[in-house]
This record gives C-alpha cells, structure tokens and sequence, in this order.
C-alpha cells in the first residue's frame, strides 16, 4: 500500500502489531517513549522515530497502544502530542484498553482539531499479536471505521463494529471481567485437585473436554502447571481494566458481585508483588491463600 502510518507505544503489543504493519506493506514509523523498543520494527524494514511530533510528520493514519487512560490522553491531546502534530482529517485508532468515558472525551476533543477517533481495543493476548490472528472490536463512526479495515485486518482476524465512540471499550471491559473470571475459577480448580492428589494433567484434559473447557484453561492451565508466569498481559494490567469495568458497571447501575470480587483479588495480587507477572498469576495467589 506505501501508505504511511505513524505506531505510538512499543510494547508486548504494540512491537509485533508495527512489524505485521510493514509486512501488510506500510511505512510504519514506530515511537516508545523509553528506547530500545523498535528493533524489531526496524529490522522488518520500520523506522523509528525520535518523538511523536516526528512519528506523525506525513502520515495519514496513527496507531496508539498505551498502557491506560492517562497515557491515551496525554499522548493525543497533550503538549507535544498527536493532535498538535497531525494534519487535519488524520485517522487515530487507540488499540489501548483505555475507559470508554476517556475514550468519548479523547475522540471529541481531538475531532475539534479535525483528528478523526476510533476506539478499537483488542484481545487474543501476545501470541496474537504475534500471529496477527487479534479480534479487535471498534467503536466509532462506522465511515471511519470502513476506511479503517485494511489496516486493522493487517493486525487480527476478526475486526467487529459495535457502535459508537467508546462502544469499543465497553466490550472489552466486559471482556477482561470474562477472562479474569475463567483464570481465578481455573486456578482455584487445579489448586483444588492437586490439594487432592489428582493428577493434574489428566484432569485438565478430562475438563477441557466438557462444558468446562475455555480457552483460558487450553492457553493458561498448562502454563499454571509448569509454574510459568512471565508476561503476556500484566497483572497491573488486568487490576486496571477490572477498575474500569466496575466503575462502568456501577455508572451503568449494573450489580456486579464477582467483578467487585475480582477486581479485589487482582490488587490483592498486586500488593503482594505479582503485580508484573502474568494474570495466570492469580494461581499462585490461591496457593498462598491455600497455604500450599
Ligand atoms: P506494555 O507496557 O508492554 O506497552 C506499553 C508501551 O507504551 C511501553 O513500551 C511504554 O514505554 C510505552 N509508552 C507509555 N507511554 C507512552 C507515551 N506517552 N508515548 C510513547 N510510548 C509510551 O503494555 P502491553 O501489554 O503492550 O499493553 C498495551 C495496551 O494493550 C494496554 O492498554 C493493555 O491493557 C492492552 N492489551 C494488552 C494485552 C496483552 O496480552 N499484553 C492484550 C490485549 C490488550
């Protein structure tokens, strides 16, 4: 395509997404704030850039994925940040899990200079990334979001409009409370058999082969079981994403008892200090809880 496209943030994300970029044909201009994050973007033929001013010179669509709402809107709107640098009718799409009130305000005020905003948070973790298999779920106008395909089809394999600006974030807040719910119950259930004296691969297998099997017991049980729990997505992480849900959930008068639960055991993790290690963490969590 030859088309220049600017990539604001990378990390365990957001470097594979700007290599699939280049290999999908664009010219990806890759900034991270602290360095030596875009090696590999250069070695698949990317450029890294010296500052956002710099990475969003020329280019017509910009691609940002931060860490949380802060970084989103200090990045965007902030001095120095990409409204003040971009050409007026550039297309910004936030692949960040950010709230969907910060992303409402970030896509009005940025389209009041003339920046057009979607909201297009992913899941399918860093393997998916990776494999550029994400499914990534839009929230915008739906012009935008059409003029937006080509380049998000580069990044994942199911690409879903579900309406308007922050209706993006709103699923995947629903989303990460579905997740965090299947890791602790998948944690809680092999610590419970292995407190038994179950052989914990043969009951993984009977489990995945039922109504209880998931994709986070496929992807994270054998990952529990070795004991491996490097990231992947950061407990910090998951710990922010369950404080939007509940506050979404609480503004939209939505009881939410597990959420609250959850949210309450993933900053349980955190003080405990596994909070930049993998979310599969919260198995070691219920070991300490079970004394084992
Ligand atoms: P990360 O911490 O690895 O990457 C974020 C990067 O942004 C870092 O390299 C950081 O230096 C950089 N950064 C921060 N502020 C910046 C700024 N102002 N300008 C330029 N760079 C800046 O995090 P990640 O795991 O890649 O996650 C990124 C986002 O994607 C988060 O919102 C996360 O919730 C979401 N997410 C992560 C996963 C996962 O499995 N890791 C899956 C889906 C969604």
């Amino acid at each position: 395509t030859g088309k220049r496209v600017a990539f604001i943030g990378l990390g365990i994300m957001g470097a594979p997404m700007a290599v699939n970029l280049r290999r999908a044909g664009y010219d990806v201009v890759g900034f991270n704030r602290s360095p030596g994050k875009a090696e590999a973007l250069v070695a698949a033929g990317g450029t890294e850039a010296g500052s956002v001013a710099e990475a969003v010179a020329g280019a017509q669509i910009v691609l940002t994925m931060l860490p949380d709402s802060p970084d989103v809107e200090q990045a965007v709107l902030g001095d120095g940040g990409i409204v003040e640098h971009a050409a007026a009718g550039t297309l910004l799409i936030d692949l960040s899990t950010i709230s969907p009130d910060v992303a409402r305000e970030v896509s009005r005020r940025a389209a009041e200079r003339h920046v057009r905003v979607l909201d297009a948070p992913v899941s399918g973790g860093e393997q998916g990334a990776v494999d550029a298999t994400l499914s990534i779920m839009v929230g915008g106008d739906e012009g935008v979001f059409q003029e937006a395909s080509p380049v998000l089809s580069a990044l994942g394999t199911t690409i879903t409009y579900v309406g308007p600006s922050g209706s993006g974030q709103t699923v995947k807040a629903a989303n990460q409370l579905v997740v965090a719910g299947a890791i602790q119950l998948v944690s809680e259930a092999l610590v419970f058999l292995d407190a038994q004296g179950v052989d914990l691969e043969a009951g993984t297998r009977v489990l995945q082969g039922g109504l209880a099997g998931s994709t986070v017991l496929e992807r994270k049980g054998p990952a529990m079981l070795r004991r491996e729990f490097q990231p992947g997505f950061r407990i910090d992480l998951h710990h922010k994403d369950l404080g939007i849900y509940t506050s979404a959930a609480r503004d939209a008068g939505v009881a939410s008892p597990l959420g609250q639960a959850l949210a309450g055991l993933m900053g349980s993790a955190r003080a405990q200090g596994l909070g930049s290690l993998d979310h599969s963490a919260l198995f070691l969590q219920t070991e300490r809880l079970s004394g084992r």
